[in-house]
């Protein structure tokens, strides 16, 4: 298995592989850059089929938190962990905080949080073994009630957010009332996410593995249900990928018919490659780190002192930055998505 010549090495600054054989542990942290601050980035576990496919999904996240960070203003570096094992089964305390030393031995340069696999409460465990743990504490809301630490309500306002944003650009459209919004995926974020279109007047198409999850939102919010396959090939306005990554590929992007790709998941893109085939087929792609950042906005307010309306004005220039790389992309005729690494670079770059 290569690490420094893997395609996705990207020069990190550190990649530590963990192991705890009494608690079945096997897991990675990547730490890809600390310019900015801290690698601040969430905790996957998810039954990969091999350690390769876990290192490759690693680095490539933790790459994608540094420039998250760093287009949100955030004054944090990238990383990411993955544990290896299933989240459903392979679940127990003495694995998460055997996963809680392994973030403690990393000293503070990498900053735990929930992501895909893990929630809220693993989070809690962990944090009996590692002070550095985010997105755990209770928070107070605009309109004076609490929520739990959980950062998957601040994703979904800030992909809503990041979504207007692009319809905006691409449909000339300040609202949403009428257009169709496929959700790739209604969990923590797209479940929230459909919400706040089918509030905004969208109407919904939702796909899901989860028959039960996908079945009862459906019905919540009176949308049509499509196959996990079918999603690709919906007649949408909008397409917002809200599952898992490489969405964006050779076999799906030819099905597309939507104007915009809006949506939480992490990498959304197969490879590099398919940002320039989704704009010259004249859809307009939201870089995912970058809509995607209401969640690490929300964990960096929790951790200097939660203000919720700071929070959510933070969160909302999302949709600015976005506009920013929008009409940047148009200009010098490149893909959204390496307009948002160039000025990643520059502002990590101004640091250095
Ligand atoms: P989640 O696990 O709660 O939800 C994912 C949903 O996708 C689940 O309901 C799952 O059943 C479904 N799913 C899985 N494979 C699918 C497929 N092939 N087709 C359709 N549905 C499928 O995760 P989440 O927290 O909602 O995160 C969703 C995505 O957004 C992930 O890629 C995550 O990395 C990204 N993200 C999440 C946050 C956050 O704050 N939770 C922040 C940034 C990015």
């Amino acid at each position: 298995m290569p690490l420094f010549d893997h395609m996705d090495f990207d020069a990190h600054e550190q990649v530590i592989f963990c192991a705890d054989a009494d608690a079945g542990l096997r897991a990675i942290i990547a730490i890809h850059d600390t310019t900015l601050g801290p690698a601040l980035g969430g905790c996957r576990m998810w039954p990969y089929a091999s350690d390769a496919e876990a290192l490759t999904d690693a680095l490539r996240l933790s790459r994608g938190m540094t420039y998250k960070s760093a287009m949100a203003g955030l004054p944090l570096g990238g990383g990411k962990s993955v544990i290896i094992g299933n989240p459903r089964t392979g679940k127990s305390e003495a694995l998460l905080r055997a996963m809680g030393r392994s973030v403690e031995r990393a000293g503070g340069r990498y900053i735990v949080a929930e992501d895909s696999g893990t929630s809220v409460a693993d989070m809690k465990v962990m944090a009996q073994e590692t002070a550095h743990v985010s997105g755990i504490h209770d928070k107070a809301t605009g309109d004076g009630g609490q929520r739990s630490g959980d950062p998957s309500p601040a994703t979904a306002y800030g992909v809503f957010t990041g979504l207007k944003a692009a319809v905006r650009h691409r449909l000339g459209r300040t609202d949403l009332d009428g257009l169709t919004v496929a959700v790739q995926g209604v969990g923590n974020v797209g479940g929230h996410l459909a919400r706040l279109l089918k509030d905004a007047g969208a109407r919904l198409i939702l796909a899901d593995i989860d028959t039960p999850r996908v079945t009862v939102l459906a019905r919540e919010l009176g949308a049509e249900v499509t196959t996990v396959e079918g999603i690709f090939d919906a007649a949408a306005d909008v397409f917002a990928p809200c599952a898992l990554g490489s969405v964006l590929n050779d076999d799906t992007i030819p099905r597309l018919r939507c104007a915009v790709v809006a949506g939480a998941a992490n990498n959304q893109l197969g490879r590099p490659h398919h940002g320039e085939e989704i704009r010259r087929r004249g859809i307009l792609y939201a870089p995912d780190y970058v809509i995607n950042a209401g969640g690490i906005i929300d964990i960096h307010h929790e951790r200097t002192g939660y203000n919720p309306e700071k929070a959510i004005r933070h969160i909302e220039a999302i949709g600015p930055t976005l506009a920013e790389i929008f009409a940047r992309a148009d200009t010098e005729g490149q893909p959204t998505g390496a307009i948002a690494d160039a000025m990643a670079r520059e502002r990590i770059g101004k640091r250095r």
